[in-house]
């Protein structure tokens, strides 16, 4: 599942190409969209900005109208250069948005979540006003985090906690490993047993290297225990363990060594 620095990471590709500009083209190839207009409602409109905010991404047009996008498991954003487009395994049959400029192409695949709304509804949507504070945001609000977070259910593991969007935006299955791994806190621990210093150190751990993917794309994640079960742990050699966690049962991994 894209974690919020891949989507930074979309976004970072795509103001080059888009922000500022009116696309030339707007295409919804998916039928889900035949009927919307899109193409007819942003006909001549420039993209103000794209922004995004954990892991949703908003493409801004001038007067008033915004694309949301949300990945969810199965969607992807990619730009293509002149003269290169959709290739095989991504057929262009599975494209639900495609944005041309100046030879790029900008394509949204698979969906799942593509809406076109008004800013103020994005304002008060409540699946994105109920969204904590953004993991990447340069100033990131701790104060707002440590709030939401005392106010979830104590008894719930830290690890848990952490992929609530409602607590933080933009932390996936893979950071939330990294993050409690780096700090050396048992993701199992229940919040309740967890200080806000031990917290924010988790978040700490895990901004800049978020924000180098957010910058240089995902190969450059360099996990220590994700998808590493029963490797050695690289801070203590014990083995590494992984196990489902949470109602959505995501796996987490963890080092029983020095996790504590
Ligand atoms: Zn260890």
């Amino acid at each position: 599942m894209p974690e919020g620095d891949t989507i930074a990471y979309a976004a970072h590709r795509m103001r080059p190409v888009l922000a500022g500009h009116v696309p030339e083209s707007i295409r919804t190839p998916h039928p889900r969209h035949a009927m919307d207009r899109w193409p007819e409602r942003l006909a001549g409109r420039a993209i103000s900005e794209i922004r995004t905010h954990g892991k949703h991404l908003f493409v801004c047009f001038e007067g008033d109208l915004v694309i949301h996008s949300h990945l969810r498991m199965t969607g992807s954003w990619r730009v293509y250069p002149p003269g290169t487009g959709p290739r095989p395994p991504r057929s262009p049959r599975l494209a639900w948005l495609v944005l041309t400029r100046a030879g790029h192409e900008v394509v949204q695949f698979n969906g799942p979540v593509l809406e076109l709304l008004t800013e103020s509804r994005t304002r008060f949507d409540q699946r994105l006003s109920a969204l904590g504070p953004d993991v990447l945001d340069a100033e990131f609000d701790a104060a707002a985090f440590l709030a939401r977070l005392r106010s979830d259910d104590p008894t719930r593991g830290i690890g848990d906690a952490l992929l609530d969007q409602r607590n933080v935006a933009g932390i996936g299955n893979i950071w939330k490993c990294e993050g409690c791994w780096e700090a050396a806190i048992d993701p199992w621990r229940r919040v309740s047993a967890v200080t806000d210093e031990e917290a924010m150190a988790i978040i700490s751990a895990i901004r800049p290297r978020m924000a180098h993917s957010a910058r240089h794309g995902r190969m450059d994640r360099n996990p220590q225990v994700s998808r590493r079960a029963g490797r050695p742990c690289p801070r203590c050699g014990a083995t590494v363990m992984a196990r489902g966690q949470g109602d959505d049962n995501r796996t987490t991994f963890w080092c029983p060594g020095c996790q504590r």
